[in-house]
């Protein structure tokens, strides 16, 4: 029944750490509330039991010839078709497991084609702004809506002379505001300027389905941790050829296919084609595993459905606050704009550090206060000139206390209760 089918979609997946409490200032003790997610979400109970499963037997992937050795070696290139399918990946595409979504973004830097130019808009997270060293960087205005954003796109690779090789990156939803962005619809305009692009999914991921194949996106690239995995994996999916042409991006065992002494003392190398090229060392199985269990969980439950349960949750926290006095939400395109469950916001007359400090210390629960590695929007946002402290990826001056936000996050494993404690919080 329809009721059922609510419920349903109301119920939190069961996560990590819903049983830990926290000690209050005020006295007792009282559930921990995560509402930080965009951050790291915390992992997936089906995904801890996922390893904790095949721990035992975890042996050397692709060297051992060993059974343990087979075995991981056969979970490590399964999880990779795993996640392929969980991306809607193109059948030429190759999966690249990293650290994170900043070492899969700095792997694609590295391999990008000589005289590449790279855009990319002053809005993103300095994963994304910083990694392009090398390259020239166009750092393009913040949009005012979805539409700006395409235009503003077009105009840049419109005027761009000579016509070499150029990457776009772009996220697909920012993680201070939550905002979604029209990944499609910036594909095509660098595709209709012969340029490429990669999506930063490293929040999009966790909460709406991704198709590299339906968002005609070259590379896409996320973080375990953000996904209900733990920490220390990430991918890198998309096309192969530029990372064929290029170097390896860590030179060692695994990537190379023969190493010659020469005459003369030095060492000749035959590198890795495929995605081995880029895996140099012991890849990190265990983590490749649970990246590719949460894939498979979300799937189960449904991406649309933790989608609405979200849509439930963001509502719950705007009507909450929209009677608090001097509460005031970031957003780039408008408050209604769709957005996944990442809202940030300043109360007039609150230093926002205070204010989280507060929401810990007497209500046990957990947000994220400061610019979240997204200076230039963030002091955009917050009416500060992004520019005048030295425009993109800038760090602030020296010595200077910058003001910040705070900013709630949530997501499958977040019960109603968590984010209605925010509110009455907030409100008090
Ligand atoms: N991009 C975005 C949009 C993010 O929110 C983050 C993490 N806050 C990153 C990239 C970097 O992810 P990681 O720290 O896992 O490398």
């Amino acid at each position: 029944s329809a009721v059922a089918a609510d419920r349903s979609v109301r119920a939190p997946l069961p996560v990590l750490g819903r049983d830990v409490t926290v000690p209050l200032v005020t006295g007792g003790e009282v559930a921990y509330a995560a509402l930080d997610y965009a951050a790291s979400a915390p992992a997936l109970q089906r995904v801890w039991d996922d390893v904790a499963a095949y721990a035992p037997y975890y042996g050397s992937v692709h060297r051992g010839a060993g059974h343990l050795s087979q075995l991981s070696t056969e979970l490590f290139e399964d999880a990779r078709r795993t996640v392929a399918a969980f991306l809607d990946c193109r059948a030429a595409d190759q999966v690249v497991f990293t650290r994170s979504t900043t070492d899969s973004l700095n792997l694609l830097a590295a391999a990008l084609p000589e005289g590449c130019e790279v855009f990319v808009f002053e809005t993103e997270h300095h994963a994304a702004l910083l990694p392009w060293r090398g390259a020239r960087v166009t750092c393009l205005d913040a949009p005012a809506g979805p539409r700006q954003a395409v235009d503003t796109l077009e105009r840049a690779l419109a005027d761009r002379r000579p016509h070499g090789p150029a990457l776009v990156c772009v996220t697909g939803a920012s993680n201070v505001t939550g905002e979604l962005w029209p990944v499609r619809e910036l594909a095509a305009a660098a595709h209709a300027h012969g340029a490429r692009i990669v999506l930063d999914a490293a929040q999009l991921a966790p909460h709406r389905p991704v198709s590299v194949r339906d968002l005609d996106v070259d590379w896409v690239a996320f973080s375990g941790h953000k996904l209900y995995a733990p920490f220390g994996s990430g991918v890198l999916a998309g096309r192969a050829d530029w990372l064929r042409e290029a170097g390896p991006y860590l030179a060692g065992g695994g990537a190379s296919r023969a190493v010659t002494r020469r005459a003369d003392g030095g060492v000749d190398v035959e590198w890795q084609d495929g995605v081995a090229r880029h895996e140099a060392g012991s890849p990190n199985v265990i983590g490749a595993h649970a990246v590719a269990s949460a894939c498979k969980a979300l799937t189960e439950a449904g991406l649309d459905a933790l989608a609405a349960r979200e849509e439930h949750l963001i509502r719950t926290v705007r009507e909450g606050l929209a009677d608090v006095p001097g509460v005031r939400f970031l957003s780039l395109f408008g408050d209604d704009a769709p957005r996944v469950g990442v809202l940030s916001f300043v109360v007039e007359g609150w230093d926002s550090s205070h204010l989280a400090a507060a929401l810990s210390a007497e209500y046990g629960i957990g947000v994220r206060d400061g610019l979240f590695c997204a200076h230039p929007l963030v002091r955009a946002l917050l009416g500060d000139d992004p520019r005048g402290r030295g425009g993109c990826g800038a760090s602030g001056t020296p010595g200077e206390r910058p003001r910040g936000a705070v900013r709630v996050s949530f997501g499958a494993g977040t019960p109603d209760e968590h984010v209605e404690r925010f509110v009455r919080a907030v409100g008090e």
